[in-house]
């Protein structure tokens, strides 16, 4: 059997990632995605080990130290990370794994993992952006601004991606990643 891909999307914070990942893990079965580990607060509607696994920031500081992260990063304040076991058991079933980390996290992992797949998602302009994450409403007015910022900067990593795909159209995009993903797969297999 052959070992599963790593597929790694990231993209500023409202571009929908979310969506797009739901949408290629309902088209594509042998795609999994990843649950991280946070030291945020779940959102309305999010449920724990489904969206992340939410842990103290004492935990995840122990599970540091333990190296059970892949690799892990601190976005608006609150840690982040992805469990190496959950990849590398995926992987080794043969399934390919999706991480929706940041910028700083994929740097991490294409530095690991050199033949990883990196997705980088945008919004088709900064204000329909803007409006996007507006439209979510989730985040409190300080926490909405400080990600706004932070999204800006992480615009500048793009280029380190081996791929950018614009999330203009949701279906669209999904079909577009999805050839990534095949054509990724014909050249291992
Ligand atoms: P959110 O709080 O909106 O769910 O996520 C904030 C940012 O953290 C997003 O850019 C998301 O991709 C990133 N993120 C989520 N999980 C991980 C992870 O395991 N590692 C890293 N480095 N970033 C993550």
């Amino acid at each position: 059997m052959r070992r599963g891909l790593l597929i790694v999307i990231s993209g500023p914070s409202g571009v929908g990632k979310d969506t797009l990942i739901r949408r290629l893990l309902e088209l594509d079965p042998n795609l999994v995605y990843s649950v991280s580990g946070t030291t945020r607060k779940p959102r309305p509607g999010e449920k724990p080990d489904e969206n992340y696994s939410f842990l103290t920031r004492d935990r995840f500081e122990e599970l540091v130290r333990d190296g059970a992260f892949l690799e892990h990063a601190t976005y608006n304040g609150h840690l982040y990370g992805t469990f190496r076991d959950r990849v590398e058991r995926a992987r080794a079933e043969g399934r390919d794994v999706v991480l929706k980390i940041d910028v700083q996290g994929a740097e991490q992992v294409r530095r690991l993992v050199p033949d990883a797949i990196s997705i980088f998602v945008i919004a088709p302009s900064q204000h329909e952006l803007e409006e996007r994450q507006e439209r979510r409403g989730s985040e409190s007015a300080e926490d909405l601004a400080s990600r706004r910022e932070i999204a800006k900067r992480e615009m500048e990593y793009a280029p380190e991606y081996e791929h950018v795909v614009t999330n203009d159209d949701i279906e669209r995009a999904v079909g577009e990643i999805l050839r990534i993903i095949d054509g990724a797969r014909q050249r291992v297999t």
